[in-house]
């Protein structure tokens, strides 16, 4: 997110002062590290928590497409980065890969069906195809077929035009190019301790360089809080009125991972299914191949479990320090509303590797335990708002928190996360940077850097059409760039 920002920034305007703060020897170490996320190009294609079912049997398909257009909006900016010179080659981090939903039982393939009905009639998902036919499905995703109960109905969905992203990778290519611009500092290893506003609105902000314990302060006159699961500390630290009554609720996450080549040559894809009853949404299991470190990879979660830290890397104090006197009433009440979100976080934690294995069996019947191994994946703070006296409300989204002088951004939340960081980013910059938005130059910029901005790719199907043309065969994402017409 941050190298988001500071590179959207620096494009705008390079005669911006930059400085990025890490608290880690390296960057994208904690959500965005390759490992540490699922990878997907969030475009709404699969994810079918993104589509509910509405009482009267209808899907609602309105968060779908405003994923969907925002995950347009960061092809654009990454393709404008492939023309700058930036990403001599994208597949470094990006690579087509079939999004595909899968599902069991006569419900949810009557669920499934119906979403692509109604999907397949907007043009940002009109290339959707449906099966419930057994020999079609085990032509796209053969291991979840094989060995299932033949009297199993079954269905799937498929999206050729999916992706995969290595965000890790991304965020280091971007900071590397940010480094090249002489108004561009990052400290590494350094921690931000506190920040408070001065009398003329500038901000005062503390770091802690992690080796020697030595203080350095700054003064700036804008800071973004990109923190991730730190950045609820932060703001709370900074006093703005807008962060009160804000709390958060950690989750981690692991994976099982498979490396072994017999394995992982059998699945090209991505497969996401239905998130079990009381799980929360970021926990949809999903099946996929992933690029990590060069090696494909398949990886099945995420298991979600119970934790207090708020990074990886954190302490286990988070949770307890982060309780504050205008956040505790939202906070206890969300404890107490959620027994059955409670109940499955303890479920998982209790799991054996066992019982995992089981779960995957759900997605690839002939699985075994010993081709499976353990990962951690990263952490999650969901948020908590206060919504009345005894009131509090858990968040699966994203919320960038901004004070009201514009001069103090902090992004709260992590879902769907890296994916539409561009967008977020566009957002922390109109309601910060103002008057500057205001300018030809940076409209011009922003043009230039995002065709469809200020556009609703919803609406206007000609525009999305020929956006998407430009950023598939940018960035290498049709079949005919890269040669193949199969994912991976
Ligand atoms: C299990 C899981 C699966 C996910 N899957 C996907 C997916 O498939 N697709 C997708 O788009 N998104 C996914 N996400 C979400 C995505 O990973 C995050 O939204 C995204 O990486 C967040 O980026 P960030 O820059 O906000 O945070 P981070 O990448 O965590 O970066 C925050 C940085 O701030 C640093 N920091 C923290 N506190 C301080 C401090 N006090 N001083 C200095 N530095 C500090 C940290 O060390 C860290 O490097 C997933 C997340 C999880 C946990």
């Amino acid at each position: 997110m941050s190298a988001t920002l500071g590179k959207l920034l620096s494009e705008l305007d390079s005669g911006l002062k930059v400085l990025m703060v890490e608290r880690l020897s390296k960057v994208a170490s904690e959500s965005s590290h390759v490992l540490n996320n699922a990878g997907t190009g969030h475009a709404g294609n699969c994810e079918l928590n993104y589509t509910p079912q509405e009482a009267d049997g209808s899907i609602k398909i309105d968060k779908a497409l405003e994923i969907g257009a925002d995950f347009e909006v960061s092809l654009q900016f990454w393709s404008y980065l492939v023309d700058q010179g930036c990403f001599p080659d994208p597949t470094k981090f990006i690579n087509p890969v079939w999004h595909q939903s899968f599902v069991w039982g006569k419900d949810n393939v009557a669920f499934l069906r119906q979403r692509f009905e109604t999907m397949r009639q907007h043009q940002l998902f009109e290339e959707m195809e449906y099966s419930e036919d057994r020999a079609v499905l085990n032509a796209w995703m053969p291991l979840v077929l094989q060995g299932r109960d033949p009297q199993q109905r079954v269905a799937a969905t498929r999206v050729k035009n999916g992706s995969d992203v290595d965000f890790g990778f991304l965020t280091r290519k971007l900071v590397r190019t940010l480094q090249k611009s002489p108004n561009f500092e990052l400290k590494m290893s350094h921690t931000i301790e506190t920040l408070r506003q001065r009398d003329d609105g500038r901000w005062h902000v503390r770091m802690k360089e992690n080796a020697t314990g030595k203080s350095h302060t700054i003064n700036a006159g804008f800071v973004f809080i990109g923190a991730g699961g730190g950045a609820l500390p932060l703001l709370q630290k900074s006093g703005a009125p807008e962060g009160e009554g804000y709390g958060g609720f950690p989750v981690s996450g692991q994976w099982l991972i498979c490396r072994k080549p017999e394995i992982v040559r059998q699945h090209a894809t991505k497969v996401y299914g239905k998130a079990p009853v009381g799980a929360p949404p970021m926990s949809v299991p999903h099946l996929d191949v992933r690029v990590i470190d060069g090696e494909r990879a398949l990886l099945f979660g995420p298991f979600a479990s119970v934790t207090t830290k708020f990074l990886k890397q954190g302490s286990v104090l988070d949770l307890f320090t982060s309780l504050k006197t205008d956040n505790f009433k939202p906070m206890l009440a969300v404890a107490l509303d959620n027994f059955d979100l409670m109940r499955y976080l303890m479920g998982e934690a209790m799991k054996s590797h066992k019982d995992r294995v089981e779960a995957l069996r759900a997605f690839y019947p002939l699985a075994r335990e010993e081709d499976w191994e353990l990962a951690s994946a990263g952490q999650r703070v969901q948020i908590i708002k206060s919504c009345g006296a005894y009131c509090g409300q858990l968040a699966f989204g994203t919320e960038i928190v901004t004070s009201k002088d514009g001069t103090l951004a902090t992004l709260l939340g992590a879902s769907p996360g890296a994916s539409t960081a561009v967008q977020a980013m566009i957002g922390v910059i109109e309601r910060c940077f103002k008057p500057q938005m205001k300018t030809a130059a940076w409209k011009h910029k922003m043009k230039e850097m995002i065709p469809s901005y200020g556009e609703s790719l919803i609406e206007n199907a000609a525009l999305a059409q020929q956006v998407r043309q430009f950023t598939m065969s940018t960035l290498r994402l049709d079949g005919k760039s890269r040669g193949v017409d199969k994912a991976g």
